[in-house]
């Protein structure tokens, strides 16, 4: 379930819709997200923008994600993972080998959060699931 990647000018779109300026090295960094292929790490885009500081790197990214252009996943060993989002509420799956990110949206599963959100007091703001997976690609990898 493959969508198409949000594309350059969208994300600088948002982040000026967002009031923040777009500055030469936040554009490197969205173009480097754009480069990419499924999640990256922020370790990963810095070591890659060898001209863009750090600091701008991990604070482009929390703007993105803030501005729903990305996604932020967080991996079972507590480590964030960012990937390219569409904008409607969707879900992940990752690949914990290689870190390749699907997204899905499943309507059954919705209704079932939203059923089990009745027996929760207070207000749901919001939820977040996402699938650990070894990819067909890994797993093919590790059957050669
Ligand atoms: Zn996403
Ligand atoms: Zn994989
Ligand atoms: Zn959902």
């Amino acid at each position: 379930m493959n969508t198409a990647p949000t594309s350059q000018l969208d994300a600088i779109a948002a982040l000026e819709d967002a009031g923040l300026r777009i500055t030469g090295q936040r554009r490197q960094v969205i173009a480097a997200i754009q480069r990419r292929k499924g999640g990256f790490t922020a370790e990963e885009l810095a070591t890659e923008l060898e001209g863009v500081g750090r600091a701008t790197v991990y604070r482009t990214l929390k703007l993105l994600v803030g501005a729903d252009v990305i996604c932020k996943i967080v991996l079972p060993d507590g480590t964030p993972m960012y990937s390219p989002s569409r904008v409607e509420h969707h879900h992940h799956s990752v690949c914990t080998s290689c870190g390749a990110v699907e997204e899905f949206r499943d309507i059954t599963v919705e209704r079932v959060l939203r059923s089990l959100a009745r027996e929760i007091d207070g207000d749901i703001i919001g939820h977040r699931m996402e699938f650990y997976i070894r990819c067909g690609a890994c797993l093919a990898a590790a059957n050669d």
